[in-house]
Order: structure tokens, then sequence, then C-alpha cells
């Protein structure tokens, strides 16, 4: 095993043990220079590049694909140096425009490659547009190659990571393709993307398989988003999540202070922090009565699998109601989207003592009940008053957290669901006793939210108030309430 210096934990995944076709696809792009082939050859060391043209174009362009190792990770790695020297003409876009439809096609991920000594160039800006065009889909890790030339004493490091943060690709990791400098900074940014996607990849072929699922999957590293509007509690929050005080800031933050790298472990599970660095950055900057706006986009809420919503106990107890429209959209979405959902109300030390008790009472009635007729279709989402403040709350929080994941983790097997089923058939009133459809069995087909799909014979189908009672029955019987489940019908001859 390749020892990376500076890393203490191994991936959860055993990278090695998995069949190469199913590895991550991880393509670099970059200007011509800033050391595509340099990074790519470090990744493969002596292992041997397979070279090949791209087919969709009239010019020959070449692509290099390796198996690349860092650390106990494995990805296949794509050099797209060749597609810049094969066109000698044209923008950075018009050469590399052939690449979109065949390489992209293949690739999950990109590392985005700047040169750090010539700092941001204007087809480094064009390739940003570029990526954004065409690979949307493409998670991306901004890295500023050749970092060995600068040394950090006079500021220089940071200052070029400010400058390229905003290519828009978040923060930058200093790293040198020839001296190795920064390869664990780099481990340490895509292990948690590389893990999930494999851990995805191998629950996907295992269900597909028909077999025992080979992941138990509420192993998979929980990834939460603590979201809400500014001066909520967010970042005190976190640093008592995290129980240590000012993680994310320092000299160096510029440097380190990528969103994946928030950490920490609770009762032996790891649990990651998703986009924090967006809301910080975000929220310190716009303090004030900024909306939701400032907050998750869609797609960083799906890399969530919780969501915690943060409200703050003394606005509520001032206004009309707990959460204000941005807040009802952002926990409407979350639950839409399938993601599990924890609301916290925070700073309720404000509502205590003698004057305000009618206050905290009211709090702690008002927001459920709020929370209910927003999301109607789930019944007892969690609901946890904490004082991120006084560092109460850490217990309190994770374990509604953890419980959340758990049951959205959660499967059951084929055999247990029907013996089930036909119990609580017989409990159901049928709209139409006549017409009464037949479930011929009842599956889940997957987890991480849990989904169902139930086999129908014959021309009937089943009624929304049917999927209803299925689901309420599912959440009471199997002690699932509180998170979104689905339930699909098919039909069968
Ligand atoms: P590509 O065109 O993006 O594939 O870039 P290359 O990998 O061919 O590198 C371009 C030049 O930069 C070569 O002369 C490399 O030796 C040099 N280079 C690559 N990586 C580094 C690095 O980390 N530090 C320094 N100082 N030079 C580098
Ligand atoms: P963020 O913008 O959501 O990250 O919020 P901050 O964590 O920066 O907190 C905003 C303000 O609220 C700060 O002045 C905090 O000290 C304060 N605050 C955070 N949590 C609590 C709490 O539980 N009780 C009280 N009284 N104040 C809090």
């Amino acid at each position: 095993e390749p020892k990376l210096k500076g890393v203490r934990k191994k991936s959860v995944v055993e990278f090695s043990k998995v069949d190469a076709d199913l590895l991550p696809t991880v393509i670099l792009v970059g200007r011509p220079n800033v050391g595509k082939s340099a990074l790519f050859n470090r990744f493969i060391r002596r292992r041997e590049a397979l070279v090949y043209n791209t087919p969709d174009d009239h010019v020959t362009r070449d692509i290099r694909e390796g198996i690349a190792k860092l650390g106990d990770l494995r990805f296949r790695v794509l050099d797209s140096a060749g597609l810049e020297t094969a066109a000698s003409s044209g923008s950075i876009l018009d050469r590399t425009a052939g690449m979109t439809g065949y390489v992209l096609a293949r690739s999950q991920f990109a590392i985005f490659m700047i040169d750090v000594r010539d700092g941001l160039q204007p087809l480094d800006l064009d390739v940003g547009k570029w990526l954004r065009r065409h690979a949307s889909g493409i998670t991306t890790i901004l890295v500023m190659n050749k970092s060995e030339s600068l040394d950090d004493h006079g500021g220089f490091l940071t200052a070029a990571a400010g400058e390229a943060y905003k290519l828009g690709y978040g923060d930058p990791i200093a790293i040198s393709a020839e001296t190795g400098l920064g390869m664990a900074d780099l481990y340490e940014s895509v292990r948690p993307l590389l893990e999930e996607y494999m851990l995805r990849v191998l629950n996907d072929k295992a269900s597909q398989d028909n077999s025992a699922s080979e992941v138990e999957e509420s192993k998979i590293p929980l990834q939460l988003a603590i979201v809400g509007r500014p001066n909520v509690g967010k970042s005190t929050m976190l640093n008592a999540l995290l129980q240590q005080d000012r993680v994310l800031v320092g000299p160096e933050a510029g440097l380190t202070r990528d969103s994946v790298r928030a950490e920490f472990q609770y009762q032996g599970r790891t649990v990651y922090l998703v986009d924090t660095a967006g809301w910080l950055q975000r929220s310190k900057q716009e303090k004030g009565p900024a909306s939701l706006s400032v907050m998750q986009s869609r797609k960083s809420l799906m890399r969530a699998h919780v969501i915690a919503l943060v409200l703050d106990a003394d606005e509520i107890a001032k206004a009309r109601c707990s959460m204000n429209h941005a807040e009802v959209v952002i926990a409407r979405r979350a639950v839409e989207e399938g993601r599990g959902l924890v609301v916290i109300v925070n700073k309720m030390d404000l509502l205590r003592g003698k004057h305000n008790s009618k206050l905290y009472e009211k709090v702690i009635k008002a927001v459920p009940e709020e929370i209910q007729t927003v999301i109607p279709q789930i019944t007892g989402i969690p609901v946890v008053f904490v004082s991120a403040l006084e560092g109460k709350g850490r217990i309190a929080i994770m374990r509604q957290v953890m419980e959340t994941y758990d049951k959205w983790c959660l499967r059951l097997s084929t055999a247990r669901l029907n013996r089930w089923l036909r119990k609580v058939m017989s409990r159901h009133s049928w709209k139409d006793q006549a017409a009464q459809p037949k479930i011929k069995y009842f599956t889940q087909v997957k987890a991480r939210p849990p989904t169902f799909v139930a086999f129908i014979s014959g021309k009937t189908q089943l009624l929304d108030t049917d999927i209803r009672f299925l689901t309420k029955s599912l959440k009471e019987d199997f002690d699932m309430g509180g998170i979104p489940i689905r339930i699909m019908q098919r039909a069968i001859p």
C-alpha cells in the first residue's frame, strides 16, 4: 500500500478489491502546461496507461487512461492533455469540444488544475465556464499545482487560493504533481466523494444481483447538511458538533476549509458535514435579514442524506409562525428529494426564566404542529430544542440525526414484508370492494430513502388512499416515522 504522509484514516471501502470497471472515473482538466500529465503520471506511477483516440472526431485525439492509486483509493483517471495539442487553433473551448460526448459521459469527477505560479489566466476562466456548461453533473475538485514553488511565508499561497476561489469551484487544494506535496490533502478531499460513489455503485450492483446487500448501508458515512438562515447559530452548532473551537478558521483557512473535510465521529461512526464552507463564507458576508437564497442550492441538498434545519427560538417566540417562507421551502424540498429531515430549534436559553415560561411552552408546542401542517405527508418529523451556545444539545441532536439516518437506510426483506402485507391488508377498507386490486407481492427495491414496489395483478390499480394506507402502516409497523418513504406500483399479468 503506497503510504500517504499525513493520512490517518483509511477508506471504509476496500478499493483495491473492487472490479476495475466499477471504479469511479476522474478526468484531469485544465489549460495546457498546468501539469495534467505530471499528475497523471504520479497517479498511475509505473503502471501502464492505455492510449486511445476519441471516436467522434476528424482530428485524432489521444486520451490516456489508467488506474490511479492515491493512498488506498483507486480510480480510473483520464488525462485530457492530448486533446489540446491535437488541434492547433481555436479557443480551448473549441479544442476540447470534441471531448464532451465521449469522455465526459464516462467521468463522474473532474480534477480542475491551475498553475499557482501563473496566477489565474483567462484560459482558466474559459475552462471553468466550459466545465460548468458541459459537465454540470460532474463533481469538480479544484487544485493549484506547482505549489511547491511558492513558499507560504509571504502569504502567496493563501492569496492565490483566494483568487482561485473566484472560479466557483470551492477552495482549491494546493498540490505539487512533481514533488507530491498536498497529496494527503487531496486524498482527504476526494475520499468521501469516491467512497460515497463506490458504496452506491456496490449497493446498486448488489440489489441488481438480487443477493444480500454487500455493504451494510448504515455503515456508509452519513452526510449531514446543517442549513438555516444567517445568525440562527449554525457555526456555533458546528463547533459544538466537532467539539473543537473554530476548527474552520485560522491562517490556513483558505487552503483547508473545504466543505468535504469537516467530519467527526459520533459513537464510532463517521459523520461528514456537507457544504459547510459554502454557508460559512456567505453567511459571514451577508449577515442580516437575508433569506435562504444564501443557503443551499438544490444540488447541495441532494448531496446530504440528512438535513438539519436550524430555527431560532427567539425569533419564533416573537413571530406569528415558526418558519418563514424560505424555511418552509427548504423543509419541503428536503422531503420531496427524499432526504431525512431533522428540525433543530436553537437558542432555547433565551426563553428560560420566569416571565418567559409561556413563550417556552408556546415554542415547544407550536413548532412540531406547524411542521406537521406544512409537511402533512410525513408524521413525526423530529424536532430538537437546544442551546448551542451553552454547548448543550450535541447528544440530543445527534441521537435524532442518527435515528433518522438509520431509518432512512432501513432494508426489509421481501419475506418479512409479505407476511406483513397479508396481515395489514385484512385491516384495509377498500374503496371499491368489488374491484379491489390484488397485491401479488410487495418488495423493497432500495433504501436511502426506503422505496417499495407493489406488484399488482390484473388491470386494477392502487388508489392514492390505498398508497397512503400502506405508507402509514409501514411507518407504524416498522418504526419508520419521520422519514420520506416511497411506494410505487407495477402491473403484472
Ligand atoms: P499538461 O500540459 O497540463 O499535461 O502539463 P505537463 O504535465 O506536461 O506539465 C507542464 C510543465 O510543468 C512541465 O515542464 C512539467 O515538468 C511542469 N510541472 C508539472 N507539474 C509541476 C509541479 O508540480 N511543479 C513544478 N515546478 N513544475 C511542474
Ligand atoms: P450562523 O450565522 O447561523 O452561523 O450563526 P452563528 O453561529 O454565527 O450565531 C449567530 C449569533 O447567535 C452569535 O452571536 C451566537 O453567539 C448566537 N447564538 C448561537 N447559538 C446560540 C444559542 O443557543 N443561544 C443564544 N443565546 N445565542 C446563540
